[in-house]
């Protein structure tokens, strides 16, 4: 593995290796299946759960590990390394969903959900993205919400809800006031087994296989008025601030896959013999894992940055600022420097790369979601330069 190290005090270091040995170990030897088959494996969210690697953030006297984001964020490039598709299980889980409530619900839906979470009995979700309701996330939500006695009724779709199709918990957003625009919107989290709730599709995907995403839909859903996270029409504060922390924490997916990828190549160009010398000989091999060399050193500096700034994030802090024109830069250079390493390794495995069952081709292809998923690059850039003329 590359220089991993770099920055990190011992003890994150230490969660950086034990993470990296366990997915090695116990995560690896899955990928193939997952991505061959489409396999979702049942048992992987109890396993990860009993072996402690759900509920990193939640306090230890909730049953959690107590630890930060950064150290969340280090799992999530160790995972992504060895098999993203189980990391973005994990992930859509543990950061979307999981940490989101801990960080903007109540106390008694803190106690009602988060337990049987941290022991990957129930599977987390997140539903923000809408078949009409994409970059303009907000503006083009069409999902109601309304009130009746102690219950909300919820009408809508939600699309791309990772882990969507095998979720027991959605962290959800909907409209209460249509007319109020972003002053309308509020968090819910629904039990997959609530009247009026199902699953449309599990949308096949190019990459990501094994991990889940589907359409939901609600129609006249009904839960509990407990179930409202934070206030009533303040659901936006929620919904930017997640967002910002799903930047930085998505940015270590683009870190892990793009380490993997590295490695790979280099090991290829030291072993594939062409024109009787190894590859990497030639110059124009050798500059392509200069490339990748350089853009995956930067992309750990953005990441390792980005988490410690986030580490202090105050509750539905980000959303504007600093820090949500840092997560922004640091998800657009991870996106796109993982796209380009994953390519570059694909050319530098040559043929070999092209043919699916390769491992370079699976992150290569699962590195494509990386600019799209979490805001598009496009956005990431629209957020940046907001926040730049702002200031
Ligand atoms: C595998 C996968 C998993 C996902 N997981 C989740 C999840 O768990 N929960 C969830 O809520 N969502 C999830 N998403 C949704 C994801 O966040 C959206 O796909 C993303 O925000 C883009 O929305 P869209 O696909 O509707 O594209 P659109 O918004 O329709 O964009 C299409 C194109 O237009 C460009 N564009 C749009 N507006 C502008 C503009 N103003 N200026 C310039 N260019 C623009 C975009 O950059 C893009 O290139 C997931 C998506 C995928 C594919």
């Amino acid at each position: 593995m590359s220089d991993n190290n770099f920055n990190l005090s011992p003890d994150y270091y230490q969660i950086l290796d034990a993470a990296d040995r366990y997915a090695r170990e116990e995560l690896h030897p899955l990928w193939r299946k997952m991505d061959e088959q489409d396999w979702y494996p049942e048992h992987i969210m109890t396993q990860l759960g009993s072996d402690g690697w759900l509920g990193i953030t939640v306090p230890e006297e909730m049953g959690g590990a107590g630890m930060d984001l950064l150290s969340q964020s280090l799992v999530c490039q160790a995972f992504h390394r060895w098999n993203h598709s189980i990391g973005a299980i994990a992930g859509a889980h543990d950061n979307l969903c999981v940490n989101n409530i801990l960080r903007n619900a109540s106390p008694a839906i803190v106690e009602k959900y988060i337990p049987d979470m941290i022991t990957g009995k129930k599977v987390g979700a997140l539903g923000m993205t809408e078949p009409g309701a994409g970059s303009d996330a907000v503006g083009s939500m069409v999902t109601t919400a309304r009130r009746e006695g102690d219950k909300y009724i919820i009408n809508g779709r939600k699309i791309f809800c990772s882990n969507g199709p095998f979720a027991d918990v959605i962290l959800m957003y909907a409209k209460t006031d249509k007319e109020k625009g972003a002053g309308g919107v509020s968090a819910f989290v629904v039990d997959a087994n609530a009247p009026g709730f199902s699953v449309a599709q599990n949308l096949p995907k190019m990459g990501w296989r094994g991990q889940h995403t589907g359409e939901l839909v609600f129609d006249d859903c009904e839960i509990p008025v407990e179930n409202l996270v934070g206030e009533e029409n303040k659901g936006i504060a929620v919904m930017m601030s997640g967002l910002d922390i799903e930047r930085v924490y998505c940015s270590f997916e683009c870190l892990g896959m793009a380490e993997r990828a590295f490695d790979l190549a280099l090991e290829y160009a030291k072993d594939r013999k062409q024109f009787g010398q190894p590859i990497g000989n030639f110059q124009m091999v050798q500059d392509m894992l200069a490339t990748m060399y350089t853009i995956v050193e930067s992309m750990r500096l953005m990441c390792y940055r980005a988490a410690t700034v986030f580490n202090y994030l105050e509750k539905g802090g980000g959303g504007r600022g600093t820090e949500h024109k840092l997560s922004a830069a640091t998800f657009l250079h991870c996106g796109e420097g993982v796209t380009k390493v994953t390519d570059l390794a694909v050319q530098i495995w040559g043929g070999y790369g092209f043919i699916t069952e390769s491992e370079v081709n699976y992150l290569f292809r699962g590195a494509r979601l990386m600019t799209i998923g979490g805001g598009t690059a496009q956005i990431r850039k629209i957020i940046i330069a907001e926040e730049l003329m702002r200031q």
